[in-house]
């Protein structure tokens, strides 16, 4: 039985890495709710590749919108990455 091995991140797009800002900022304009993040904990928790798709849906817990019947209707985003990178 092949096992496949984990990859450190399959999500694709950013991560911790691409990212130099030594506090990040996560949001959600819908919630309300404003954090500001420290880079180097999140590394230290996640590692360097993990994915923002990752952090964000570790970040929206709690977001009753997050977990919205018709799915994930949360606008928790990262405003360091640019609107592009927030559109995935
Ligand atoms: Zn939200």
């Amino acid at each position: 039985m092949a096992r496949r091995r984990p990859k450190p991140d399959s999500e694709g797009g950013p991560t911790l890495r691409s990212v130099r800002a030594a506090v990040i900022e996560v949001e959600c304009m819908l919630c309300d709710r404003r954090d500001r993040l420290e880079r180097k904990a999140l590394v230290a928790q996640f590692g360097v590749h993990a994915s923002f798709a990752r952090l964000r849906r570790r970040f929206a817990v709690g977001c009753e919108l997050m977990c919205h019947p018709d799915g994930d209707k949360c606008g928790t985003r990262f405003p360091c990455l640019g609107q592009a990178a927030n559109q995935e």
